[in-house]
């Protein structure tokens, strides 16, 4: 186990002996460790985890029904289940573990159960997929997680370490920032590496921009009034709102330049500008809504602090008053291709699909980014094929389900090796 203190932002990964170690001795993944693995992956049973755990409405806050569920579930199973409120303890999370007798790494999965705050819509059984609340992301790709939790048990196959579940609420902004994720990992329950089963399967994430939400409020002092009657000296705060939009346009501009081969371009975005209530009152408020995203090596706190110096320059030539809600989503990760975790990873993923999976972006942020930022820990996002996320209209393919199973199974041996004779 690795043991996190406090939430600071590591980025000389070349000190860190988990992520890059010049001799990892990683075991064949024997058709024999195949066989049995794929043999005790049972498609009906981790259908059935899926749909118990959509079946548990759980919108971001209040998704303790649905840990529950989980941890009954694992309860029945026979693991040993541990609850920790992570400061949120109307949902307490859901740590389990299955270790060896013999000393080693630890793989964690990780999953979040809460969902966005969307009309729920009840779990149903399709011929190639289950749909519903969830489905998608990621109780499905839970689901599997959990499979491969059994079927690692079942067959014994791990020579040595072993697995850490978590699964959270929490995750989805803006009811969530992460932060009861945040506070396990500060108390230090982290694997050496971690798969975290989001619904990403068509390439290895190994970089992602960070991301932060922002929202600008203008105001001017007095009172809103009949526009005949605007005092003379009074700001127009529908002219500052155009302004600060003008000057963060010109801000794209210079950030469209800083670029990072697989990531992209660091951007700043307005999503939502409003003002005023009829034709010919003088409005009292403007606010503009947006993101920022970063790449990674830019620390999230140089990020705000640029972009309220922007902010106040703006208030200060239009004589307004502006307030800036600055809300850090994930910071940007990077994942070092040579890290163990990756190689397991890899040879898992080639044994099943025939060849291993190239790279590529991570295009949203989740878990990973707070693993990498947080405990300086490799995170690899992979999950089952899956749509609709943070739609009403979600759904998760059936047969992937076993697949992701088989492949965190097939990660975790491959991962876990026996300690050298
Ligand atoms: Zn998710």
């Amino acid at each position: 186990m690795r043991f996190a203190r406090g939430l600071t932002i590591r980025r000389d990964w070349t000190s860190d002996s988990t992520l890059i170690s010049s001799s990892i001795f990683m075991p064949e993944l024997t058709e024999d460790i195949l066989a049995r693995l794929r043999k005790a992956i049972q498609p009906e049973r981790v259908l059935d985890t899926t749909l118990r755990l959509c079946a548990a409405p759980s919108p971001t806050g209040q998704a303790g029904p649905a840990l529950d569920c989980l941890a009954e579930m694992l309860q029945a199973d026979g693991f040993s289940v541990e609850r920790v409120a992570g400061g949120h303890a109307a949902a307490p999370a859901v740590i389990c573990r299955l270790t060896t007798s013999r000393p080693g790494r630890t793989i964690q999965f990780n999953g979040h159960l809460d969902t966005v705050h969307l009309p729920f819509a009840a779990p149903r059984r399709l011929p190639d997929r289950i749909t519903g609340s969830g489905s998608c992301d990621m109780k499905g790709g839970v689901a599997a997680a959990i499979e491969a939790l059994r079927a690692l048990r079942e067959t014994g196959v791990l020579a040595a370490g072993g697995v850490l579940l978590t699964a959270h609420d929490l995750h989805e902004a803006p009811w969530g920032f992460g932060q009861q994720l945040n506070a396990l990992i500060a108390e230090g329950c982290v694997g050496d590496a971690v798969l975290i089963p989001e619904y990403l399967n068509h390439c290895l994430p190994v970089v992602g921009r960070g991301s932060a939400t922002w929202r600008a409020t203008i105001r001017r002092p007095g009172p809103p009034v009949h526009e005949v009657l605007r005092p003379a000296n009074e700001p127009s705060v529908i002219d500052a709102g155009a302004e600060l939009a003008a000057r963060l346009r010109q801000m794209a501009a210079h950030l469209a330049h800083n670029i990072e081969a697989r990531a992209g371009s660091e951007s700043v975005f307005i999503g939502q500008m409003h003002a005023g209530e009829i034709f010919n009152q003088f409005p009292q408020e403007c606010w503009l809504e947006g993101t920022r995203r970063w790449l990674p090596g830019t620390p999230p706190d140089s990020v705000e602090h640029e972009f309220r110096g922007l902010v106040e320059q703006v208030a200060k030539r239009t004589k307004t008053k502006i307030h800036v809600a600055f809300q850090l989503i994930r910071d940007a990760f990077l994942l070092p291709e040579s890290s163990p975790i990756v190689a397991a990873f890899q040879q898992a993923y080639a044994q099943v699909a025939g060849a291993p999976l190239p790279l590529g972006p991570k295009p949203f942020v989740d878990d990973g980014n707070s693993f990498c930022a947080l405990a300086s820990v490799a995170a690899i996002t992979h999950g089952p094929t899956g749509g609709g996320a943070h739609t009403v209209d979600e759904w998760v393919s059936i047969a992937d389900l076993s697949r992701v199973a088989l492949v965190y199974a097939l990660t975790a041996a491959a991962f876990c090796p026996p300690p050298a004779e």
